[in-house]
């Protein structure tokens, strides 16, 4: 993921964030976001709903350990937080298999190359 993208994250989402420059000793967050720019919104609203959870009370704290593509689909790994969170990470992982990983458009077909899950318009590429 582009840097930008990646500071915004953790600038939106310090909490969730907090592990990103720890030693790589401590958590697979020092590799950063190990997947494609068109992720970001899935990611980005994932954490918007884990924080408003958390702020309200009805989740316990939630911190990110590794997040990166695995199979064509989001793997975003935590520590703390509740059922309710799985569940959301589990739908985040579902929308990430009919996302481009490239441009973040609805996939009409699944096109895996070198792991990634491309629209046809960024395989074409
Ligand atoms: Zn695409």
């Amino acid at each position: 993921m582009r840097q930008e993208l990646d500071d915004l994250l953790c600038q939106l989402y310090p909490e969730i964030f907090r592990d990103r420059h720890k030693d790589k000793y401590e958590t697979s967050m020092c590799w950063g976001f190990c997947c494609d720019d068109g992720w970001f919104d899935i990611i980005d609203s994932l954490c918007a709903t884990i924080t408003a959870q958390v702020k309200a009370g009805k989740m316990p704290p939630v911190v990110a350990s590794q997040v990166k593509e695995k199979i064509g689909t989001l793997r975003f790994r935590i520590l703390g937080g509740n059922d309710e969170t799985h569940r959301l990470i589990e739908l985040a992982r579902q929308k990430s298999e009919v996302t481009c990983e490239e441009c973040g458009r609805p996939v009409e077909r699944r096109i895996i190359e070198a792991g990634s899950i491309l629209c046809s318009a960024c395989s074409d590429k």
